[in-house]
């Protein structure tokens, strides 16, 4: 099944790139307020992913997917969040 549901994430304008800490990954991405949840999410601007994506500029804010979408090392995250949380649950 092609991915047809990608949410797209509004990235404000002025924002500036970090890099990934991922250790295969390293691409630039936007740590920005997910629309859904509030808090800080990695998002990045991927074409590949959604044509639709744009970078922000000084002026105009930018358009990326959840950087989990496209982040070779997206499982390394969600291991270390996942374990944290169930730990601090029990
Ligand atoms: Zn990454």
């Amino acid at each position: 099944m092609p991915n047809a549901t990608v949410n797209l994430i509004p990235i404000p304008a002025k924002s500036r790139p970090t890099r990934c800490e991922g250790p295969h990954c390293q691409m630039p991405i936007y740590k920005v307020p997910h629309p859904a949840t509030g808090r800080q999410h990695p998002v990045s601007v991927n074409v590949a992913i959604d044509e639709r994506c744009t970078w922000p500029t000084d002026t105009a804010p930018g358009l990326g997917v959840s950087h989990f979408a496209d982040c070779p090392d997206a499982q390394l995250f969600r291991s270390r969040r996942g374990a944290g949380a169930a730990r601090g649950a029990q």
